[in-house]
């Protein structure tokens, strides 16, 4: 069985690394498609990895996937030095390379230095859109070569973290995340935010940081509301945003650790619906540390989360207002 296996693997990764020069794909995209192909032959993503990983390391460093030598690696530092707080603006998903570029542009005429923009998302129903994939990093790349943007995305997987690192400055774990994912991307050299799961307790969120005690000083914590008996549920606003249990946890990691660790507030995912992003956004404005909001060109047309999302043309003015309300709260 093995070496079949193995001879299609090298033959298909010997056709994509054609395709990819062709169509200026980078490697690692190409190895994630034969990932892909291989589990459309049946294996699992975890045998697809593991034969890849295997492949690769008998075939040199060609397919490495590594950060290249000349990356820039930032530090959770260096986003804080934003004042009064970064505000780091997006799509909820990269939907075509098309879709990626037209909000770089906008969000960066807009005055923005930072862009969120997922590649996968983990979904609840399967045949929602699942996001664009690998086809978008090559745009994601160059807006954050040319445009200068600093970008964060949702990793889901060892894969993606692999995969992502090309493009991506900044990742964050989501919401739904497998706790064994923690060991991987606690080795990942990028600065990593933990989003707090809606139904998760103060405990498993302080736990949620064990993994990351040997860097924590390279985390950030992103709240993004919970379930509670007053979240009114779609369509009139999605959870809660737990500005208290934000207040605790700072303690508790004083407590703990002794040291400050940034939370954000992610006010598209904890309200759910655009008119009320800004002002929720506001009202955490004395405490959190940084945020992490949607914007989409087209918000009415999005294919995942169009309710929440803002345009981008309104970046400028959203990013006025919410560093108002900051500075005078802080
Ligand atoms: C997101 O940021 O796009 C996202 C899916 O967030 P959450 O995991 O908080 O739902
Ligand atoms: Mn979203």
């Amino acid at each position: 069985m093995e070496r079949p296996i193995r001879e299609n693997l090298e033959q298909s990764v010997e056709d994509l690394e054609q395709i990819a020069d062709a169509e200026s794909l980078r490697p690692q995209a190409a190895v994630t498609v034969a990932v892909e192909a291989l589990e459309q032959d049946g294996y699992s993503r975890a045998e697809a990895v593991a034969l890849l990983a295997d492949h690769l390391q008998s075939d040199g460093e060609k397919y490495l996937i590594d950060l290249p030598p000349d990356r820039k690696l930032y530090t959770v530092a260096e986003i804080q030095s934003h004042k009064p707080f970064p505000i780091v603006g997006g799509p909820c998903s990269g939907e075509s390379p098309e879709q990626v570029l037209q909000a770089a542009r906008e969000l960066k005429e807009q005055g923005a230095e930072m862009m969120r923009v997922s590649l996968r998302k983990p979904r609840s129903e399967k045949h929602k859109f699942q996001g664009a994939g690998d086809v978008v990093m090559p745009a994601i790349d160059w807006a954050r070569q040319n445009l200068d943007l600093v970008t964060f995305a949702e990793v889901a997987d060892v894969l993606e973290l692999r995969s992502s690192r090309r493009c991506i400055d900044v990742v964050w774990v989501g919401a739904r995340f497998n706790p064994r994912f923690l060991l991987d991307v606690a080795e990942d050299p990028r600065p990593v935010g933990l989003k707090l799961a809606p139904g998760s307790t103060p405990e498993a969120n302080l736990d949620l940081l064990t993994y990351f005690e040997d860097r924590l000083d390279n985390v950030f914590i992103i709240e993004r509301g919970i379930y509670t008996p007053r979240s009114p549920g779609e369509p009139y606003a999605r959870y809660t945003l737990d500005t208290t249990g934000m207040m605790s946890m700072r303690t508790r990691i004083h407590e703990r650790y002794g040291q400050h660790i940034p939370i954000w507030v992610d006010p598209s995912h904890a309200v759910g619906m655009r008119e009320y992003v800004l002002p929720q956004a506001k009202a955490a404005a004395g405490l959190a540390d940084g945020f992490l909001v949607e914007f989409h060109p087209e918000p009415t047309e999005a294919l995942s989360d169009a309710r929440q999302q803002l345009p981008t043309s309104e970046f400028r003015q959203f990013k006025k207002e919410l560093e108002k309300a900051g500075r005078a709260l802080n």
